[in-house]
């Protein structure tokens, strides 16, 4: 799709330079647009920052008719019109929220004069609930002026992703009611199942695929234990690592991010929290001052961040468990847009865990803004839905207790890329490890934390087995006799963190179950671990082995011993 010449690439190329002020194409952005103008529908998968716009922009400007977009937020919708006015580019938009009036006076250029606007934008429950709207697009359709279809964050077509959004799936209706017209649907971050659903919710046709590498090589991952003093370690990591720099600190909730900014400006750094709940003055201040460097570190809830395209942000820190890994990678993604290297920290506690599952079950959890618009407190908590964050985030949790594998290589897998960890070279933390690892087979005792589940009565937090398991003579464990059980002390030779690893491990492989109970008045979650008596039982039978990597100097050497 780029070396072959079509009969407007001169033209192309022109207005590349003369309108967009570009000097070349980016990867990609010359191949989608050859293929999109030659009628194919086509799928985009490009990181943020790669330039997508550009791909639906310039054939809106060389194509005859109008372009319609569909993008999630009006934001986003304002920003790009603005860009597009100043390149004297006509363009429009239409929202659920305007006035009928403004409405009535787009509908009405559209119908008379079209060729006023190169581009309309419209939300997609604009779409969905619209009559009038597709009325227009068929009248424009049957003047053979309806140039192109772009879907812009595809991926919220999909109950898969990280960013669902009801609406989006209702757009299958625009390929249904105008068959021939292409559709360009364009998004940062799909996994394999996440692209298939889109493109059949979509009904897309012969769909032509671009997909870019997500690695980012100048990005260093790692994941760090989270203690009880969490925010001194990252006062002290950004001292050490990038005093002075730019930075975004992730938290779950909104209190967690004014409190973290608070600790962190004691601390001396420049920093200012960022979240749902401050009205929008305050929040464009907060990013304007940002993006002047009065600021240095936001602490903000996922809803920072779309749109921003800062390209010095030296670090993010992620406070808490992110609930997907393709949240956390658009997230860490904002880091090191010019190139250079940036740190991407993880503060990890399976404690979190427990927490984000209680709060996705509840729907408490902020959303990133491609979804915050709409409500989803009735979603958080319906079947389907709940089951895919549920398991997206247990995703995220085995990604942070992997100590072993190439982060990189952990991430880019779940987006269905090949990666040799080989080219990491040493840039995550777990490359970076210089220790000899050695597969060990930890079938056994993994039978026994399930057997001591079970002798408990599935009534303990996974904590307290633990304890249990390793031999505590704690006055918790005594009140409940449970030093009298016979798997008491059974796992005393193991490290508390190999120990914990093998039950977190059982958790991931959904063997055990934690059930998040109750939450008093002060937001603390308890949970109890359950068995899942159907994946259990091929554990039991004797069918299923169970295998880790442990580095070989620590205590798993005794482990091994013990597995003979
Ligand atoms: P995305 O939507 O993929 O996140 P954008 O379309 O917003 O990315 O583009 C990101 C930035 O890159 C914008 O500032 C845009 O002007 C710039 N850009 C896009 N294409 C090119 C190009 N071919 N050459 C130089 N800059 C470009």
């Amino acid at each position: 799709w780029s070396s072959r010449n079509f009969s407007w690439t001169k033209e192309l190329e022109a207005n590349n330079k003369k309108v967009f002020g570009n000097h070349s194409f980016r990867p990609n952005q010359r191949e989608v647009i050859n293929a999109t103008m030659s009628g194919y529908d086509v799928f985009v998968l490009m990181p943020t920052g790669g330039g997508k716009s550009l791909t639906y922009q310039l054939p809106a400007l060389i194509c005859p008719g109008v372009t319609l977009v569909i993008s999630p937020l009006v934001s986003l919708i304002q920003d790009q019109i603005m860009h597009l006015i100043q390149a004297n580019i006509s363009a429009a938009y239409l929202s659920a929220n305007m006035e009928w009036s403004e409405q009535q006076e787009i509908f009405r250029d559209l119908s008379s004069d079209c060729s006023k606007y190169k581009l309309l934008y419209v939300t997609p429950e604009k779409v969905a609930k619209s009559d009038v709207l597709l009325r227009h697009l068929e009248s424009l359709n049957a003047r053979h002026l309806l140039a192109r279809i772009v879907i812009d964050e595809a991926h919220c077509v999909s109950q898969w992703g990280h960013d669902f959004r009801p609406d989006y799936q209702g757009l299958g209706i625009l390929k249904q009611k105008f068959p021939k017209i292409p559709v360009l649907a364009l998004t940062a971050t799909a996994t394999a199942s996440v692209k298939e659903d889109v493109v059949q919710a979509l009904g897309l046709i012969n769909c032509i695929i671009f997909r870019q590498s997500f690695n980012r090589p100048n990005l260093w991952y790692s994941v760090i234990p989270k203690t009880k003093k969490c925010v001194d370690d990252i006062d002290k990591f950004i001292k050490e690592n990038h005093f002075d720099e730019c930075g975004i600190v992730y938290c779950l909730s909104r209190m967690d991010c004014e409190k973290v900014a608070e600790r962190l400006q004691e601390c001396g750094h420049k920093a200012a929290f960022y979240h749902g709940s401050m009205d929008p003055a305050q929040r464009s201040f907060i990013q304007k001052q940002w993006s002047k460097d009065e600021i240095n570190i936001i602490c903000a809830t996922v809803a920072f961040g779309m749109g921003i395209n800062k390209p010095d942000v030296r670090f993010v820190i992620h406070h808490s468990l992110p609930k997907s890994i393709e949240g956390y990678h658009q997230e860490c993604g904002r880091a090191g847009r010019d190139g250079l290297r940036s740190s991407c920290v993880l503060y990890y506690s399976y404690s979190d865990y427990i927490r984000v599952k209680h709060m996705i079950s509840q729907g408490a959890t902020e959303q990133s803004p491609l979804v915050s618009g709409y409500n989803r407190t009735n979603l958080g908590s319906s079947g389907r839905i709940l089951e895919t964050n549920t398991e997206n985030l247990l995703r995220m949790v085995s990604y942070c207790e992997n100590d072993v594998d190439c982060r990189r290589l952990l991430q880019l897998v779940h987006f269905g890329e090949k990666f040799d960890p080989g080219n990491c070279k040493k840039t995550c933390d777990n490359c970076l490890k210089s220790t000899n690892l050695i597969e060990k087979d930890v079938t056994d005792i993994s039978k026994q934390l399930v057997d001591l589940v079970r002798s408990m009565g599935q009534q303990f937090s996974s904590a307290h087995i633990l304890e249990v398991y390793r031999g505590s003579l704690s006055q918790f464990v005594k009140k409940h006799r449970h030093e009298k059980l016979s798997l008491h002390g059974t796992g005393k030779h193991l490290l508390k963190s190999e120990a914990s690893r093998i039950l977190h491990h059982l958790v991931i492989e959904d063997i055990l179950v934690e059930e998040v109970r109750k939450s008093d008045i002060y937001g603390s979650v308890s949970s109890l671990l359950k068995v899942n008596e159907t994946k259990v039982r091929s554990l039991l039978n004797g069918g299923q082995r169970i295998k880790l990597r442990f580095p070989s100097s620590t205590k798993t050497n005794k482990l091994s011993k013990f597995e003979m």
